[in-house]
């Protein structure tokens, strides 16, 4: 029974192909030990089935899958190539950025070497080696400063009583009223004085004195005097006596010999500047100002220009020397400066310095840097960093600053900034992370909608392709059906015929009922062959219909009277209730008498065991509506919508066990709209029917 399972009972199941062997072979292995037509029937479904499923797999689950997949892994390179973009920028911006900084410190090494190289102090205008510069200084292995300045005097303080008490004091107050008396005071404390600094200021004190007295002479020869004997006193303010005592005889001079007064003050300036300042002490800076004043509009103003700056940067490196002397300590501490390669920068942060140290040939020198004006510079060249419409911003971290979130790169400024670093950062990283998310719901909706469209695209396809199929196969039963419809009459009247032609009937009732029954068949003959005919002409779009005002109740007539034997014969009481007065409707009399006539051959057919059928009118406002009821087995109400349709038999096994087409009833439906009326029907299975035809007046 392996190979019979499938082989017999198909034609009348309406499949569209010969089931494949795969089903087959699946079809033996489930239903082994069952055989027959019922196997077969179950084949041909399994068949379906597995086509149905493959064409579903092919058309919608696998496009599905496929979105699906490249979805998710679109929606992810997606996210990923965003956040590779934006870093990669982060990246170079980072980079151009840290190169600026790079150039800052080569710049400055590069100067410092070539400066070396000319063979000019590299002590001197620091400014001319990198505008950030503050201040360099030559230190000895010890770390001590050799210059351009010298430690701090740690003196004893001068003894501030005497200046305050005595001849001195007494000289300072009628200096103003009697110059020559206060000379001669200060004469006598200058003899009294307790040390250098006293003694050398009352000298100075005296020699004024004498010069505001009129001895003009006498005061340049006292000034030249004390430039002798005390060449290293200060006085309590921290000027040198010899400085000052210059200062006053080249003033005297330069009203009286203005060449040989601007040679003696250029000397004066020339002097302290070849000379080392002391940190803590300014003296040296204002009476070489001093001197530039005195000699304005005298000597040659380029040279005053160039000993104005030189003193200035001068000054300025002293202020700086006081302040940064302290870091300067730790730097120097347990001799760690002396480890250093030579000719090699090494950078160590202060509070307010960045240090630079380096070992050129056998001096060891420090370059204070400006940490806070570095900072600015870095933050500028950060800031100038984005360019175009760059969503990246570049920020400067000094040690002790936290890191930002979201930093998406970071670049160390080490070794010039130690601890130092460049953090480049989104300019709006809410924003970024809102971008992110909203290109991922994008695509998230994208692909849903796009599976959604092929799910529903597949849906509706597979729809479309059952309907045809169940069609196909409602075609293939309906050549059967047609076929065996056509057979039974016929063997009727050929049997009815042949007795009839053998005269084996005696009786005349007995021949009169052959008669009737063969004419009876011939009815339901050409019933059938009308409505294969017309059938085809309406799939075809042939059929046409004449609608034109007739009597509807001779239509009527018409048709029941032709019925009404054949329901008889079958033992049916056939109620028809037609009017004498219906009134005037236009129609076609053959198709509305052919759609009464399906209706009641219907009725008969499928009422059978209410033994009753009822045909009844009622004439409306709009139209006549005429009934055809009957007390038979009655339709599903699932099936109600679908008996119209062509081909459609019912599935109820007692319609089922009936012979018929499947299209007279969707031949009523078309005649009925092709008069704008339509056909309906309610019905209670088991109880019966009731058909509904309306037609309306216009
Ligand atoms: P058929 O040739 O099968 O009768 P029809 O188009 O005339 O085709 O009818 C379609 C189906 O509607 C029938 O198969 C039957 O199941 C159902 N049907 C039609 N008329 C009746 C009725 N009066 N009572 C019950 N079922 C009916």
């Amino acid at each position: 029974m392996r190979d019979g399972l499938p082989t017999y009972g198909m034609a009348n199941l309406g499949t569209t192909g010969r089931p494949s062997r795969f089903t087959r072979w699946l079809a033996n292995r489930i239903w082994n030990e069952r055989t027959g037509v019922r196997a077969s029937e179950d084949l041909v479904r399994l068949d379906s089935a597995l086509r149905f499923g493959a064409l579903y797999a092919l058309t919608i689950l696998g496009p599905i899958l496929l979105l699906g997949y490249f979805g998710v892994a679109d929606l992810l390179s997606g996210e990923a190539s965003l956040t590779a973009e934006i870093t990669q920028e982060a990246e170079s911006t980072i980079g151009s950025c840290a190169t600026d900084v790079e150039e800052v410190f080569e710049r400055f090494e590069m100067a410092t070497r070539n400066r070396l190289l000319s063979g000019r102090s590299l002590v001197e205008a620091p400014g001319e080696l990198s505008t950030h510069l503050l201040l360099t200084l030559r230190l000895d292995a010890q770390g001590q400063i050799t210059a351009p300045f010298d430690e701090p005097i740690t003196a004893p303080p001068s003894d501030h009583t005497f200046f305050l008490t005595g001849p001195f004091a007494q000289g300072r107050r009628i200096e103003g009223q009697d110059p020559a008396l206060a000379a001669a005071l200060y004469r006598i404390a200058a003899k009294q004085a307790p040390g250098m600094t006293s003694e050398g200021t009352a000298a100075l004190q005296q020699a004024r004195a004498m010069n505001g007295a009129g001895f003009t002479r006498e005061a340049e020869a006292a000034f030249a005097d004390i430039v002798a004997e005390y060449p290293s006193a200060r006085d309590a303010w921290g000027f040198l006596v010899a400085d000052l005592a210059r200062l006053e005889r080249g003033q005297l001079l330069i009203e009286r010999e203005p060449e040989i007064g601007v040679g003696a003050l250029e000397a004066v300036v020339d002097d302290i500047l070849g000379r080392r300042w002391t940190i803590g002490q300014g003296g040296e800076a204002a009476v070489a100002r001093r001197a530039l004043v005195l000699m304005e509009g005298q000597a040659d103003p380029d040279w005053l220009a160039s000993r104005r700056s030189r003193v200035d940067q001068r000054s300025h490196q002293l202020y700086w020397a006081e302040r940064l002397q302290r870091e300067l300590d730790p730097l120097t501490a347990g001799g760690r400066l002396l480890q250093m390669a030579p000719g090699r920068f090494r950078y160590t942060l202060g509070d307010q310095a960045l240090w630079a140290t380096a070992w050129f040939d056998d001096e060891l020198y420090a370059f204070a840097l400006d940490r806070a004006g570095l900072f600015e510079a870095i933050q500028a060249a950060a800031n100038r960093a984005p360019r175009g419409d760059s969503p990246v911003v570049v920020d400067v971290l000094s040690p002790d600053a936290l890191s930002p979130l979201g930093a998406l790169a970071r670049r160390s400024l080490a070794p010039w900034l130690p601890g130092w670093t460049l953090v480049a950062k989104h300019i709006d990283p809410e924003g970024l992370a809102a971008t992110i998310r909203w290109q991922r719901a994008r695509r998230i909706v994208l692909v849903l909608v796009a599976i959604l469209l092929v799910g529903a695209g597949g849906l509706i396809t597979g729809r479309l392709v059952s309907r045809e199929l169940d069609l196909a196969r409602l075609k293939t039963s309906f050549a059967a059906n047609v076929s065996h419809e056509l057979r039974s009459p016929i063997t009727q009247i050929r049997l009815k015929g042949e007795s009839l032609q053998l005269d084996l009937w005696e009786d005349e009732d007995d021949r009169r009922r052959h008669y009737d029954a063969i004419v009876r068949e011939s009815e339901r003959l050409s019933r059938l062959v009308d409505n294969v005919l017309d059938f085809a002409a309406i799939e075809r779009g042939t059929k046409n219909y004449t609608i034109r005002p007739h009597d509807l109740g001779i239509t009527l007539r018409n048709a029941v009277q032709s019925m009404r034997i054949s329901m008889e014969a079958r033992g049916l009481t056939f109620d028809a209730d037609i009017p004498d007065e219906l009134p005037m409707v236009a129609h076609d009399q053959e198709a509305i008498a052919q759609a009464l006539t399906n209706l009641l051959s219907n009725a008969a057919k499928y009422g059978a065991q209410g033994k009753w059928i009822g045909l009844s009118t009622n004439v409306l406002p709009d139209g006549v509506e005429i009934y055809v009821a009957d007390k038979g087995i009655g339709i599903d109400r699932d099936e109600i919508p679908r008996i119209f349709e062509q081909y459609y038999r019912s599935q109820d096994p007692r319609a089922r066990s009936l012979k018929g087409t499947g299209i007279g009833l969707a031949i009523v439906k078309y005649i009925m709209e092709a008069h704008a009326g339509q056909v309906s029907v309610s019905s209670t299975p088991g109880r019966g029917s009731v058909f509904t035809l309306f037609l309306p007046f216009s």
